[in-house]
């Protein structure tokens, strides 16, 4: 039986702080992108070392009626849970030596905003410490812009969220930040890997990012905060280098990588630095680009692929199963484009991939089953990599499966 499957994205923005809209009426924009669920991830800004909460975005005294909002957000076909992206305010010097990152905080069921000590902090990696001491679960953000995840122990990470933007998707399984997670999984730290939009605007920015799918999950915001949190899910992703150029918009030097790429997304602050958009009221724009964003596709959740199974003598991702010589192992998709791999990764190397020569190979439904050695291994996790013409391409990423002596 394949497990039961929700579709969300777990980092959005709205005008809590710096996105463009209110959360209610971002709904139906991601409910037509397909998504089940999202988490709404508004800039909570605490400044430090000076110890006091920065007045910048949502704030502590926020808290009760961002939490209303969300719940006016859900309907009975998607969840908006609240959550959020911590931030900090701190003298330029002392971000420079620290670093410029951002964690995601989502609070244990029935909590609001962490206690005293946390805005009692002297450091921004001492507020997260206070926030995971008061139950919240803490998810590095954007692993992928240069977060420090050396600055905390492995244990003290619950996620790591891969970056979203579809014009850094390639090549997916070789960024350095995979290879981090595989030395945190290697080591014994159950770390589970989601993914975000980071959306500001509910366009081509949020409709195209990767989904994080949760398996065998009730619609229940407690649920699914368990479920990411446990890497009981995969990651799914498409992408194809055309959707953002139809747009019209031109390509700048992309800020993420310091100009080393180019990119089309453009946030809605900065439409004014444009030529094409000047003038023209933000909200126009995005409504534009997103109804040129559901014609040229691969925003809604049909263009995705789906990782229709993936056992590990029985147990799906985020579950645990005993080590043997020969565990049997069943992954089963659907792509839009021919898969060009589809590989078992263990404790940090490719442990057996698909063999070109089996029947299933580069099929758009493919079903592979096979066995592995997992003796003295900690974990095994999928890759699926499907390309296409016109550099189109597909991601399924399975969060690991741990193994027990
Ligand atoms: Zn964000």
């Amino acid at each position: 039986m394949p497990a039961t499957q929700l579709w969300g994205d777990c980092h959005t923005h709205s005008h809590y702080s710096d996105g463009l809209m209110g959360i209610a009426e971002q709904t139906p924009y991601y409910r037509s992108f397909g998504d089940d669920f999202r988490f709404q991830t508004d800039h909570f800004i605490i400044a430090v070392p000076d110890g006091k909460p920065a007045t910048k975005w949502l704030h502590a005294s926020d808290w009760e009626r961002y939490a209303a909002d969300c719940r006016a957000a859900t309907t009975r076909e998607h969840l908006c849970i609240p959550a959020v992206e911590l931030g900090w305010q701190a003298p330029a010097e002392l971000k420079k030596k620290e670093g410029w990152f951002d964690t995601k905080l989502y609070p244990p069921a029935g909590q609001d905003v962490p206690g005293e000590s946390f805005y009692a902090a002297k450091s921004y990696v001492d507020a997260v410490r206070a926030a995971k001491a008061a139950g919240f679960r803490m998810v590095i953000a954007h692993i992928d812009q240069g977060a420090p995840l050396e600055r905390f122990s492995g244990a003290e990470i619950d996620g790591l969220e891969v970056r979203s933007d579809i014009e850094e998707l390639r090549p997916f399984f070789t960024r350095a930040t995979l290879k981090h997670w595989d030395r945190m999984l290697t080591t014994g730290h159950r770390v589970s890997l989601s993914s975000g939009s980071d959306g500001h605007q509910p366009d081509l920015w949020a409709g195209s990012a990767f989904r994080t799918v949760v398996l065998d999950t009730p619609f229940e915001a407690a649920a699914i905060t368990d479920a990411v949190i446990a890497g009981r899910s995969y990651l799914s992703s498409t992408w194809h280098p055309d959707s953002f150029a139809a747009l019209g918009w031109p390509a700048r030097p992309n800020p993420v990588d310091g100009g080393a790429s180019m990119s089309h997304m453009v946030p809605w602050w900065e439409f004014k630095q444009i030529p094409l958009l000047q003038g023209r009221d933000p909200r126009a724009v995005v409504e534009e680009s997103y109804r040129k964003a559901m014609e040229i596709g691969r925003v809604r959740r049909e263009d995705y692929p789906v990782l229709e199974d993936f056992r590990v003598a029985g147990a799906i991702c985020g579950g645990c199963v005993k080590a043997g010589a020969k565990v049997p192992i069943r992954a089963a998709w659907k792509t839009h484009v021919p898969p060009r791999f589809v590989r078992l990764v263990a404790d940090g190397q490719s442990l057996l991939e698909m063999p070109t020569s089996h029947p299933a190979f580069g099929k758009l439904e493919g079903v592979w089953e096979t066995e592995a050695d997992l003796r003295g291994k900690r974990y095994v996790r999928l890759e699926l990599e499907a390309a296409g013409e016109a550099s189109q391409v597909e991601v399924l990423a399975g969060n690991p499966v741990y193994v027990e002596a």
